[in-house]
């Protein structure tokens, strides 16, 4: 049975919800797992992650930790991995692919990045992760003595507490590594939104190119309404319609939403790729051919400059 290493995200001193998805992957796998919190302020963050079902949470508190620099955290992963750890599990956020490939350098482990499933088979894990833009899948396993993984957020859903107490443990700094002292960190500009986070959303309302100027007005007051996450492709990001950090898809962010809503977007397989795991998907398209329609649980052919003011408008009157 395999002990799996999982590593928690922190942001502003808090373990970020994402690290749920990297849990929910140990209870998965089977066997036993520990929680490894690292960064300024992991001390008090620990108990955040008590109540998971872990044998042990470790700790690492320590300044130098303070900013998301991943040449700096990867040493002391590496070095508590090679701690009688059997995998080392991050989950795929940008943090998590960013030091997943650095720990397996330093253990020189297999990785296999984008989880979408896994399960034991007579002892040995074996992997399921997505290909060729995530229209195939492929199985997995890896041979090295450890092994390093990261889990898809929206195929491994947040983990619940189970209870209990688990043991909290302090583990030292590893010695620094020559690349983190090459690196100076400048600062990180991240987007304030009210909105929920993409990956955490139950509800995403997402708008491609044909929006163009009118991105926000038409998308946000049924955004607001829903409570949901703003979402946009590629194209619309490209043309400044909509922030970089909005874009789902192959090179943007992974997400399996409850409801999505592809509102003028064509449905190119570099978006699918990233959306296509929604539970339900509500397209609204004037283009009646529009590929997006073949992944659409329901399809609405119609200019959404008309066809989204009127759905705001029944919801609203359907709510009160
Ligand atoms: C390597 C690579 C990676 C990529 N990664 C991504 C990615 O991560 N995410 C991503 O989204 N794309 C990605 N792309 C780009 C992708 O191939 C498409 O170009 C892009 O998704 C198209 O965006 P769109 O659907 O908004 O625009 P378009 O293809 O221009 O489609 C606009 C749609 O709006 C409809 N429409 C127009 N006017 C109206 C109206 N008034 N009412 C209703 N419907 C209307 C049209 O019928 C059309 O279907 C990638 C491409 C490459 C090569």
């Amino acid at each position: 049975m395999p002990n799996i290493l999982v590593i928690a995200e922190m942001l502003d001193g808090k373990v970020r919800k994402s690290t749920h998805s990297a849990i929910t992957f140990a209870r998965n796998a089977g066997g036993t797992f520990s929680i490894l919190v690292l960064g300024q302020g992991a001390k008090a963050a620990a108990a955040e992650v008590t109540g998971f079902g872990a044998q042990k949470v470790l700790v690492c508190d320590d300044p130098y930790l303070a900013n998301p620099v991943a040449e700096r955290f990867a040493p002391t992963i590496a070095a508590v991995a090679k701690s009688g750890f059997d995998v080392v599990a991050v989950t795929a956020s940008s943090f998590g692919k960013d030091v997943a490939p650095r720990v397996a350098g330093k253990l020189g482990a297999g990785y296999a990045p984008d989880i979408s499933g896994v399960k034991d088979e007579g002892g040995k894990l074996v992997y399921k992760r997505p290909v060729f833009a995530g229209n195939a899948y492929a199985t997995c396993t890896i041979n090295t003595p450890v092994q390093v993984v990261s889990a898809r957020q929206s195929e491994f859903s947040a983990a619940e507490p189970s209870g209990g107490a688990s043991p909290v443990e302090d583990v030292a700094l590893a010695a620094k590594d020559a690349a983190a002292e090459r690196i100076e960190y400048l600062g990180l500009s991240a987007a304030k939104s009210e909105r929920p986070d993409l990956g955490e959303a139950r509800v995403i309302v997402a708008g491609g190119r044909a929006l163009k100027e009118q991105f926000a007005t038409v998308l946000d007051p049924l955004a607001n309404l829903l409570g949901a996450a703003v979402g946009a492709s590629r194209a619309a990001c490209d043309a400044g319609y909509a922030p970089a950090e909005l874009q789902v898809g192959q090179t943007g962010r992974v997400v399996a939403p409850r409801l999505y809503f592809a509102i003028g977007i064509s449905g190119a397989i570099q978006h699918l790729a990233g959306m296509k795991g929604s539970k339900t998907i509500v397209a609204i398209n004037k283009d009646p051919d529009a590929p997006i329609f073949q992944v659409a649980d329901y399809g609405l052919v119609a200019d959404l400059f008309n066809a989204v003011p009127e759905l705001v408008t029944e919801l609203k009157k359907a709510t009160g």
